[in-house]
Protein backbone atom coordinates (compact mmCIF):
# COMPACT_ATOMS: atom_id res chain seq x y z
CA UNK A 1 0.00 0.00 0.00
CA UNK A 2 1.52 3.64 -0.48
CA UNK A 3 1.59 6.31 1.55
CA UNK A 4 -1.47 8.00 0.12
CA UNK A 5 -3.68 5.25 0.76
CA UNK A 6 -2.30 5.06 4.09
CA UNK A 7 -3.35 7.60 4.97
CA UNK A 8 -6.93 7.75 3.28
CA UNK A 9 -7.38 4.86 5.79
CA UNK A 10 -6.29 6.81 8.68
CA UNK A 11 -9.05 8.96 7.31
CA UNK A 12 -11.92 6.68 7.53
CA UNK A 13 -10.49 5.50 10.86
CA UNK A 14 -11.23 8.98 11.95
CA UNK A 15 -7.41 10.48 12.02
CA UNK A 16 -7.36 13.87 10.45
CA UNK A 17 -4.48 14.68 8.23
CA UNK A 18 -3.28 17.58 10.48
CA UNK A 19 -3.24 14.60 13.27
CA UNK A 20 -1.26 12.31 10.97
CA UNK A 21 1.34 14.50 9.44
CA UNK A 22 2.01 15.81 13.22
CA UNK A 23 2.76 11.99 14.35
CA UNK A 24 4.34 11.77 11.71
CA UNK A 25 6.98 14.52 12.03
CA UNK A 26 7.76 13.43 16.06
CA UNK A 27 8.09 9.64 14.29
CA UNK A 28 11.06 11.26 12.42
CA UNK A 29 12.86 11.78 15.73
CA UNK A 30 12.71 9.02 17.20
CA UNK A 31 14.14 6.65 14.59
CA UNK A 32 17.49 6.20 17.00
CA UNK A 33 15.45 5.27 20.40
CA UNK A 34 13.33 2.93 18.28
CA UNK A 35 16.47 0.98 16.52
CA UNK A 36 17.86 0.65 20.44
CA UNK A 37 14.01 -0.82 21.26
CA UNK A 38 14.52 -3.08 18.72
CA UNK A 39 17.89 -4.11 19.76
CA UNK A 40 16.81 -5.37 23.20
CA UNK A 41 13.48 -7.07 22.13
CA UNK A 42 16.27 -9.36 19.84
CA UNK A 43 18.80 -9.78 22.56
CA UNK A 44 15.49 -11.05 25.04
CA UNK A 45 14.07 -12.63 22.05
CA UNK A 46 17.24 -14.96 21.39
CA UNK A 47 17.13 -15.28 25.77
CA UNK A 48 13.73 -16.29 25.85
CA UNK A 49 14.28 -19.23 22.36
CA UNK A 50 17.46 -20.23 23.80
CA UNK A 51 15.50 -21.12 26.92
CA UNK A 52 12.88 -23.06 25.13
CA UNK A 53 15.67 -25.17 23.19
CA UNK A 54 17.72 -26.35 26.09
CA UNK A 55 15.09 -27.25 28.09
CA UNK A 56 13.59 -29.17 25.01
CA UNK A 57 10.45 -28.21 25.16
CA UNK A 58 8.98 -30.35 22.72
CA UNK A 59 5.08 -30.94 21.22
CA UNK A 60 4.02 -32.90 24.05
CA UNK A 61 4.59 -30.22 26.28
CA UNK A 62 1.97 -28.12 25.00
CA UNK A 63 -0.70 -30.87 26.11
CA UNK A 64 -2.22 -30.30 29.48
CA UNK A 65 -2.91 -32.20 32.31
CA UNK A 66 -5.99 -32.62 34.85
CA UNK A 67 -7.04 -33.85 38.18
CA UNK A 68 -4.00 -33.46 40.53
CA UNK A 69 -1.78 -32.52 37.44
CA UNK A 70 1.00 -34.72 39.05
CA UNK A 71 3.70 -35.25 36.42
CA UNK A 72 2.63 -32.41 33.89
CA UNK A 73 5.84 -32.76 31.35
CA UNK A 74 4.35 -29.09 30.08
CA UNK A 75 3.94 -27.30 33.65
CA UNK A 76 7.40 -28.42 34.67
CA UNK A 77 9.38 -27.67 31.45
CA UNK A 78 7.72 -24.42 31.42
CA UNK A 79 8.77 -23.45 34.87
CA UNK A 80 12.76 -24.57 34.19
CA UNK A 81 12.28 -22.00 30.78
CA UNK A 82 11.10 -19.64 33.06
CA UNK A 83 14.31 -20.16 35.37
CA UNK A 84 16.42 -19.79 32.37
CA UNK A 85 15.20 -16.57 31.26
CA UNK A 86 15.41 -15.31 34.82
CA UNK A 87 18.55 -17.07 35.74
CA UNK A 88 16.86 -17.99 39.07
CA UNK A 89 17.14 -21.86 40.56
CA UNK A 90 13.40 -22.47 39.95
CA UNK A 91 10.23 -20.97 39.20
CA UNK A 92 6.37 -21.15 39.72
CA UNK A 93 4.71 -20.24 36.84
CA UNK A 94 0.93 -21.27 37.26
CA UNK A 95 -2.73 -20.37 36.12
CA UNK A 96 -3.96 -21.02 39.83
CA UNK A 97 -1.93 -17.62 40.08
CA UNK A 98 -5.49 -15.53 39.50
CA UNK A 99 -3.38 -11.76 38.84
CA UNK A 100 -0.15 -9.54 40.00
CA UNK A 101 -1.48 -9.00 43.27
CA UNK A 102 -1.95 -12.82 43.95
CA UNK A 103 1.59 -13.65 42.96
CA UNK A 104 3.06 -11.04 44.93
CA UNK A 105 0.84 -11.65 48.39
CA UNK A 106 1.86 -15.35 48.05
CA UNK A 107 5.56 -14.26 47.38
CA UNK A 108 5.19 -12.26 51.01
CA UNK A 109 3.00 -14.88 52.53
CA UNK A 110 5.00 -17.85 52.23
CA UNK A 111 8.27 -16.34 52.83
CA UNK A 112 7.48 -14.39 55.93
CA UNK A 113 6.66 -16.14 59.48
CA UNK A 114 5.18 -14.76 62.31
CA UNK A 115 7.35 -12.18 64.27
CA UNK A 116 9.14 -11.61 60.81
CA UNK A 117 9.09 -8.14 59.15
CA UNK A 118 8.90 -6.73 55.89
CA UNK A 119 10.79 -3.81 54.97
CA UNK A 120 10.05 -1.31 51.62
CA UNK A 121 12.78 0.50 51.07
CA UNK A 122 11.31 2.23 48.18
CA UNK A 123 8.14 3.78 49.60
CA UNK A 124 4.61 3.11 49.46
CA UNK A 125 4.18 -0.48 47.95
CA UNK A 126 1.35 -0.87 44.66
CA UNK A 127 -2.33 0.50 46.30
CA UNK A 128 -3.61 -3.78 46.32
CA UNK A 129 -0.19 -4.58 48.17
CA UNK A 130 -1.43 -2.23 51.13
CA UNK A 131 -4.30 -4.78 52.23
CA UNK A 132 -1.72 -7.39 51.63
CA UNK A 133 0.48 -6.14 54.29
CA UNK A 134 -2.10 -4.61 56.34
CA UNK A 135 -1.20 -1.04 56.01
CA UNK A 136 -4.54 -0.80 54.85
CA UNK A 137 -6.89 -3.22 57.80
CA UNK A 138 -7.69 -6.04 55.63
CA UNK A 139 -9.05 -9.89 56.54
CA UNK A 140 -6.08 -12.31 56.33
CA UNK A 141 -3.63 -9.35 56.27
CA UNK A 142 0.29 -9.90 57.52
CA UNK A 143 -0.69 -7.62 59.90
CA UNK A 144 -3.42 -10.17 60.98
CA UNK A 145 -0.76 -12.84 61.01
CA UNK A 146 2.15 -11.13 63.55
CA UNK A 147 4.24 -9.58 60.68
CA UNK A 148 5.48 -5.85 60.85
CA UNK A 149 5.80 -3.92 58.42
CA UNK A 150 8.62 -0.49 57.81
CA UNK A 151 8.64 1.59 55.23
CA UNK A 152 11.63 4.21 54.18
CA UNK A 153 10.78 6.93 51.53
CA UNK A 154 12.92 7.52 48.49
CA UNK A 155 14.77 11.03 49.00
CA UNK A 156 12.92 14.31 47.34
CA UNK A 157 15.58 13.58 44.35
CA UNK A 158 14.28 9.93 44.14
CA UNK A 159 17.76 8.68 45.61
CA UNK A 160 17.54 5.55 48.57
CA UNK A 161 17.85 6.67 51.96
CA UNK A 162 21.02 4.45 52.25
CA UNK A 163 21.40 5.93 56.20
CA UNK A 164 17.58 4.84 57.09
CA UNK A 165 17.32 1.96 55.11
CA UNK A 166 20.77 1.04 57.09
CA UNK A 167 18.72 1.37 60.43
CA UNK A 168 15.51 0.07 59.23
CA UNK A 169 16.97 -3.21 58.91
CA UNK A 170 16.69 -5.47 62.22
CA UNK A 171 17.14 -8.58 63.37
CA UNK A 172 13.45 -9.45 62.49
CA UNK A 173 13.80 -8.09 58.67
CA UNK A 174 12.86 -11.57 56.49
CA UNK A 175 11.78 -10.03 53.18
CA UNK A 176 12.63 -6.66 51.39
CA UNK A 177 10.22 -5.76 48.63
CA UNK A 178 11.18 -3.72 45.91
CA UNK A 179 8.75 -2.02 42.98
CA UNK A 180 10.47 -1.80 40.31
CA UNK A 181 7.55 0.57 38.25
CA UNK A 182 6.19 3.56 39.63
CA UNK A 183 2.80 2.20 39.50
CA UNK A 184 0.40 5.42 39.64
CA UNK A 185 3.22 7.32 41.93
CA UNK A 186 5.24 10.17 40.45
CA UNK A 187 8.75 8.62 41.40
CA UNK A 188 10.74 7.45 38.22
CA UNK A 189 10.78 3.95 37.78
CA UNK A 190 13.89 1.90 39.21
CA UNK A 191 16.22 0.66 36.40
CA UNK A 192 17.83 -2.90 36.79
CA UNK A 193 20.87 -1.44 37.82
CA UNK A 194 19.44 0.74 40.37
CA UNK A 195 17.94 -2.23 41.84
CA UNK A 196 21.09 -4.09 42.22
CA UNK A 197 23.01 -1.39 44.12
CA UNK A 198 19.83 -1.44 46.43
CA UNK A 199 20.20 -5.15 46.81
CA UNK A 200 24.25 -5.21 47.17
CA UNK A 201 23.72 -2.78 50.07
CA UNK A 202 21.01 -4.60 52.05
CA UNK A 203 22.30 -7.77 51.37
CA UNK A 204 25.99 -6.41 52.87
CA UNK A 205 24.19 -5.84 56.28
CA UNK A 206 21.76 -8.51 56.15
CA UNK A 207 22.74 -11.96 53.77
CA UNK A 208 20.28 -13.85 54.87
CA UNK A 209 16.88 -11.70 54.38
CA UNK A 210 14.89 -12.26 51.09
CA UNK A 211 15.28 -9.33 48.61
CA UNK A 212 11.64 -9.94 46.63
CA UNK A 213 11.00 -7.48 43.63
CA UNK A 214 7.46 -6.46 41.90
CA UNK A 215 8.44 -6.61 38.22
CA UNK A 216 5.03 -5.68 36.64
CA UNK A 217 5.36 -3.92 33.59
CA UNK A 218 9.34 -4.19 33.63
CA UNK A 219 9.77 -7.79 31.76
CA UNK A 220 11.55 -7.59 29.07
CA UNK A 221 12.07 -3.61 28.93
CA UNK A 222 15.60 -4.15 29.45
CA UNK A 223 18.68 -6.79 28.93
CA UNK A 224 18.99 -7.95 32.71
CA UNK A 225 16.05 -8.46 34.60
CA UNK A 226 16.17 -7.90 38.76
CA UNK A 227 17.37 -11.82 39.25
CA UNK A 228 20.33 -10.57 37.52
CA UNK A 229 21.28 -8.27 40.07
CA UNK A 230 20.98 -9.98 43.17
CA UNK A 231 16.69 -10.23 43.53
CA UNK A 232 15.92 -13.32 45.32
CA UNK A 233 12.13 -13.55 43.81
CA UNK A 234 10.97 -11.64 40.75
CA UNK A 235 7.48 -11.56 40.77
CA UNK A 236 4.73 -10.36 38.01
CA UNK A 237 1.71 -11.02 36.21
CA UNK A 238 1.33 -13.02 33.39
CA UNK A 239 -1.45 -10.57 31.66
CA UNK A 240 1.34 -8.32 31.40
CA UNK A 241 4.49 -8.19 29.67
CA UNK A 242 5.69 -12.14 29.93
CA UNK A 243 2.23 -13.48 28.93
CA UNK A 244 2.43 -11.80 25.59
CA UNK A 245 -0.69 -10.72 25.19
CA UNK A 246 -1.74 -14.49 24.46
CA UNK A 247 -1.88 -15.65 28.87
CA UNK A 248 -5.38 -15.32 29.28
CA UNK A 249 -4.34 -15.74 33.41
CA UNK A 250 -1.45 -16.43 35.49
CA UNK A 251 1.02 -15.30 37.47
CA UNK A 252 4.81 -15.92 38.16
CA UNK A 253 7.41 -16.26 40.97
CA UNK A 254 11.09 -16.75 39.77
CA UNK A 255 14.05 -16.84 42.37
CA UNK A 256 15.92 -19.11 44.91
CA UNK A 257 15.11 -22.86 44.81
CA UNK A 258 13.89 -22.17 49.03
CA UNK A 259 11.68 -18.87 47.86
CA UNK A 260 10.02 -21.09 45.25
CA UNK A 261 9.46 -24.01 47.51
CA UNK A 262 7.85 -21.86 50.08
CA UNK A 263 5.26 -20.08 47.39
CA UNK A 264 4.97 -23.53 46.37
CA UNK A 265 4.01 -25.06 49.27
CA UNK A 266 1.62 -22.22 50.14
CA UNK A 267 -0.08 -21.77 46.65
CA UNK A 268 -1.18 -25.88 47.11
CA UNK A 269 -0.40 -27.38 50.32
CA UNK A 270 2.45 -27.79 52.35
CA UNK A 271 3.84 -31.70 51.33
CA UNK A 272 2.41 -31.21 47.91
CA UNK A 273 4.03 -28.36 46.52
CA UNK A 274 4.99 -27.51 42.84
CA UNK A 275 3.70 -31.23 42.31
CA UNK A 276 0.31 -30.78 41.73
CA UNK A 277 -1.71 -28.19 39.84
CA UNK A 278 -3.33 -29.25 37.05
CA UNK A 279 -1.97 -26.95 33.63
CA UNK A 280 -6.06 -28.33 31.68
CA UNK A 281 -5.29 -26.38 28.70
CA UNK A 282 -3.42 -23.25 28.93
CA UNK A 283 0.14 -24.09 27.83
CA UNK A 284 0.19 -23.05 24.57
CA UNK A 285 -0.78 -19.89 25.71
CA UNK A 286 1.92 -19.57 27.96
CA UNK A 287 4.47 -21.03 26.22
CA UNK A 288 3.84 -18.79 22.94
CA UNK A 289 3.17 -15.78 25.38
CA UNK A 290 6.54 -16.03 26.30
CA UNK A 291 8.14 -16.44 22.95
CA UNK A 292 6.30 -13.52 21.57
CA UNK A 293 6.77 -11.32 24.90
CA UNK A 294 10.18 -9.51 24.01
CA UNK A 295 8.77 -7.96 21.03
CA UNK A 296 4.98 -7.46 22.56
CA UNK A 297 6.81 -5.25 24.77
CA UNK A 298 8.95 -3.36 22.78
CA UNK A 299 5.74 -2.15 20.68
CA UNK A 300 4.25 -1.21 24.30
CA UNK A 301 7.41 0.54 24.62
CA UNK A 302 7.70 2.21 21.33
CA UNK A 303 3.95 3.11 22.21
CA UNK A 304 5.01 4.56 25.40
CA UNK A 305 7.89 6.97 23.76
CA UNK A 306 5.69 7.96 20.93
CA UNK A 307 2.60 9.34 23.28
CA UNK A 308 5.15 11.12 25.54
CA UNK A 309 6.79 12.66 22.87
CA UNK A 310 3.51 13.82 21.36
CA UNK A 311 2.18 15.72 24.44
CA UNK A 312 5.34 17.08 25.21
CA UNK A 313 5.54 18.86 22.45
CA UNK A 314 2.19 19.98 22.72
CA UNK A 315 3.13 21.12 26.34
CA UNK A 316 1.78 18.65 28.70
CA UNK A 317 4.04 17.40 32.01
CA UNK A 318 4.63 13.86 30.59
CA UNK A 319 6.41 11.02 33.10
CA UNK A 320 8.91 10.05 31.89
CA UNK A 321 9.70 12.65 29.75
CA UNK A 322 10.26 12.31 25.94
CA UNK A 323 14.15 11.72 26.00
CA UNK A 324 14.41 9.68 29.41
CA UNK A 325 15.62 6.00 29.76
CA UNK A 326 13.00 3.28 29.91
CA UNK A 327 12.21 0.94 32.66
CA UNK A 328 8.72 -0.13 32.47
CA UNK A 329 6.69 0.63 29.68
CA UNK A 330 3.79 2.60 31.71
CA UNK A 331 3.44 6.32 30.40
CA UNK A 332 2.25 9.19 32.73
CA UNK A 333 0.48 12.12 30.61
CA UNK A 334 -1.27 15.49 32.80
CA UNK A 335 -3.87 16.63 31.43
CA UNK A 336 -4.58 19.31 34.11
CA UNK A 337 -8.91 19.62 33.14
CA UNK A 338 -11.48 16.09 33.37
CA UNK A 339 -12.38 17.03 29.83
CA UNK A 340 -8.50 16.43 28.06
CA UNK A 341 -8.34 13.05 30.37
CA UNK A 342 -11.34 11.64 28.89
CA UNK A 343 -10.97 13.24 25.63
CA UNK A 344 -7.54 10.34 25.71
CA UNK A 345 -9.41 7.69 27.36
CA UNK A 346 -11.67 7.74 24.80
CA UNK A 347 -9.58 7.98 21.70
CA UNK A 348 -7.55 5.20 23.34
CA UNK A 349 -11.17 2.59 23.31
CA UNK A 350 -12.25 3.97 19.36
CA UNK A 351 -9.10 2.66 18.79
CA UNK A 352 -9.64 -0.79 20.03
CA UNK A 353 -10.16 -4.13 18.22
CA UNK A 354 -12.95 -5.19 20.61
CA UNK A 355 -15.77 -3.07 22.29
CA UNK A 356 -14.34 -0.22 20.01
CA UNK A 357 -17.65 1.56 20.10
CA UNK A 358 -18.64 2.12 23.61
CA UNK A 359 -17.67 4.75 25.10
CA UNK A 360 -15.85 4.96 28.43
CA UNK A 361 -16.94 7.22 31.55
CA UNK A 362 -15.84 7.87 34.89
CA UNK A 363 -17.41 5.67 37.62
CA UNK A 364 -16.88 5.06 41.36
CA UNK A 365 -14.07 2.48 41.50
CA UNK A 366 -14.37 0.53 44.95
CA UNK A 367 -10.44 0.93 46.55
CA UNK A 368 -10.09 4.70 45.09
CA UNK A 369 -11.31 8.02 46.66
CA UNK A 370 -12.08 9.63 43.81
CA UNK A 371 -13.99 8.41 39.92
CA UNK A 372 -11.88 6.84 37.65
CA UNK A 373 -11.98 6.39 33.86
CA UNK A 374 -10.56 3.54 32.24
CA UNK A 375 -10.11 2.31 28.38
CA UNK A 376 -9.75 -0.86 27.79
CA UNK A 377 -10.81 -2.92 24.76
CA UNK A 378 -8.97 -5.96 25.11
CA UNK A 379 -9.23 -10.00 24.02
CA UNK A 380 -8.37 -10.75 27.27
CA UNK A 381 -10.38 -8.46 29.73
CA UNK A 382 -8.35 -6.46 31.88
CA UNK A 383 -4.66 -6.93 30.33
CA UNK A 384 -2.78 -4.31 30.60
CA UNK A 385 -0.24 -5.62 27.90
CA UNK A 386 -3.02 -4.68 25.37
CA UNK A 387 -3.36 -0.95 24.59
CA UNK A 388 -4.95 0.33 27.78
CA UNK A 389 -4.89 4.16 29.59
CA UNK A 390 -6.82 5.18 32.75
CA UNK A 391 -6.69 7.78 35.32
CA UNK A 392 -8.45 9.40 38.79
CA UNK A 393 -10.91 12.13 37.98
CA UNK A 394 -8.80 14.52 40.47
CA UNK A 395 -5.94 17.15 40.35
CA UNK A 396 -3.42 16.86 38.27
CA UNK A 397 -5.85 14.68 35.70
CA UNK A 398 -3.14 12.25 34.82
CA UNK A 399 -4.28 9.43 31.99
CA UNK A 400 -2.14 6.77 32.63
CA UNK A 401 -1.35 4.76 29.46
CA UNK A 402 0.38 1.53 28.42
CA UNK A 403 0.53 -2.13 26.07
CA UNK A 404 -0.15 -2.21 22.19
CA UNK A 405 0.23 -5.84 21.53
CA UNK A 406 1.54 -4.41 17.91
CA UNK A 407 3.34 -1.10 17.36
CA UNK A 408 1.10 -0.02 14.08
CA UNK A 409 -2.11 -0.50 16.89
CA UNK A 410 -0.06 1.76 19.64
CA UNK A 411 0.74 4.46 17.19
CA UNK A 412 -2.80 4.30 15.82
CA UNK A 413 -4.16 4.48 19.91
CA UNK A 414 -2.12 7.49 20.38
CA UNK A 415 -2.86 8.73 17.13
CA UNK A 416 -7.13 8.62 18.14
CA UNK A 417 -5.97 9.95 21.65
CA UNK A 418 -4.34 12.98 20.07
CA UNK A 419 -7.56 13.04 17.44
CA UNK A 420 -10.13 13.25 20.47
CA UNK A 421 -8.19 15.80 22.27
CA UNK A 422 -8.00 18.32 19.51
CA UNK A 423 -11.61 17.91 19.39
CA UNK A 424 -12.13 18.46 22.57
CA UNK A 425 -9.78 21.72 22.38
CA UNK A 426 -7.66 20.17 25.05
CA UNK A 427 -4.79 20.57 23.29
CA UNK A 428 -3.64 22.17 20.22
CA UNK A 429 -1.54 21.28 17.72
CA UNK A 430 1.37 23.85 16.45
C1 LIG B 1 -0.32 -4.37 38.05
C2 LIG B 1 0.58 -4.24 39.22
C3 LIG B 1 0.38 -4.97 40.40
C4 LIG B 1 -0.82 -5.82 40.65
O1 LIG B 1 -1.21 -6.62 39.63
P1 LIG B 1 -2.74 -7.05 39.39
O2 LIG B 1 -2.62 -8.07 38.36
O3 LIG B 1 -3.47 -5.83 38.95
O4 LIG B 1 -3.25 -7.59 40.68
C5 LIG B 1 1.32 -4.83 41.39
N1 LIG B 1 2.38 -4.01 41.25
C6 LIG B 1 2.58 -3.28 40.16
C7 LIG B 1 3.77 -2.37 40.08
C8 LIG B 1 1.70 -3.37 39.10
O5 LIG B 1 1.90 -2.65 38.00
Amino acid sequence: MNESNLTDFYRELGISGRVFDFGKQILEELEERFHNIDETAEYNQMKVLKAMQENKVSEACLLGTTGYGYNDLGRETLESVYAAVFHTEDALVRPQITCGTHALALALMSNLRPGDELLSPVGKPYDTLEEVIGIRPSRGSLKEYGITYRQVDLLPDGGFDYEEIAGALNERTRVVTIQRSKGYQTRPTLSVQRIGELISFIKERKPDCFCMVDNCYGEFVERLEPSDVGADMCVGSLIKNPGGGLAPIGGYIAGTKECVENAACRLTSPGLGKEVGASLGILPQFYQGLFLAPTVTASALKGAVFAANIYERLGLRVVPDGKESRHDIIQAVTFGTPEGLIAFCEGIQEAAPVDSYVRPEPWDMPGYDSQVIMAAGAFVSGSSIELSADGPLKPPYAAYFQGGLTWPHAKFGILKSLQHCVEAKAVQLP
